[in-house]
């Protein structure tokens, strides 16, 4: 079955939430809802959709915004790497610094961890990258990849906010590279689509990696 994806661009940081369903059946998965709930649920309504879950890659203010109003909403359950508490409870904090009024900080249902998560009808393969915070987590379903703020067409995510690290940044990108497949459509938590593939013949910041990545 295909998969179907909605972008839809959120907030002050234009953070892509992503809503996604299998072509033809009404259970969707909200990715990431940054911010706008009414937003999401109106891309969600035009779509005839019903809710299942809120999956997030990561828990940074620019990702979370839109859960608690969706959870309220629809009364689903969210799903996040525990590596990402320390980020979830910092959410007011982070707010507050970059002048941002917060949100009902989400609470979570259901934590994720590597490998494969059910949930109904969706296959969730959950690969861990590190680095951009400490949980972050690339989200494959089908031959789709939401990988967040580790890799952006032509970019890789910051690590120089809390819980950063360049270094296992790097070791999550060449797992990245050895675990997903390179034809893969990459849809980031920033900027538009892209592919594996692609990433890996222009990136500046993979192309230094590839010598690492044992499938070269
Ligand atoms: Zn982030
Ligand atoms: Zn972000």
């Amino acid at each position: 079955m295909s998969l179907k994806v909605e972008r839809i661009v959120t907030g002050p940081f234009q953070e892509n939430s992503y809503i996604a369903w299998q072509d033809g059946l009404p259970s969707c998965l909200v990715i990431d809802p940054g911010d706008d709930p009414g937003l999401i649920i109106e891309v969600i309504l035009g779509n005839d959709l019903s809710p299942i879950a809120v999956v997030n890659t990561h828990a940074h203010l620019d990702h979370i915004g839109g859960v608690s109003g969706l959870k309220e909403k629809y009364g689903i359950p969210f799903y996040l790497h525990p590596n990402e508490k320390p980020i979830l409870d910092g959410y007011e904090r982070d707010c507050a610094f970059f002048g941002i009024t917060p949100k009902i900080t989400p609470t979570v249902d259901h934590w994720l961890s590597a490998g494969e998560l059910k949930v109904s009808d969706f296959l969730i393969q959950c690969v861990e990258t590190p680095g951009h915070t400490p949980g972050g987590t690339c989200l494959v379903i089908n031959e789709h990849v939401f990988t967040g703020d580790t890799i952006f067409a032509g970019s890789v995510g910051r690590t120089d906010l809390p819980g950063g690290n360049w270094d296992t940044l790097c070791d999550s990108l060449v797992k990245a590279m050895e675990n997903i497949s390179h034809d893969c459509i990459l849809h980031p938590g920033h900027g538009p689509d892209t592919t594996l593939e692609k990433e890996i013949k222009q990136n500046p910041f993979l192309i230094p990696l590839l010598k690492r990545v044992n499938s070269f």
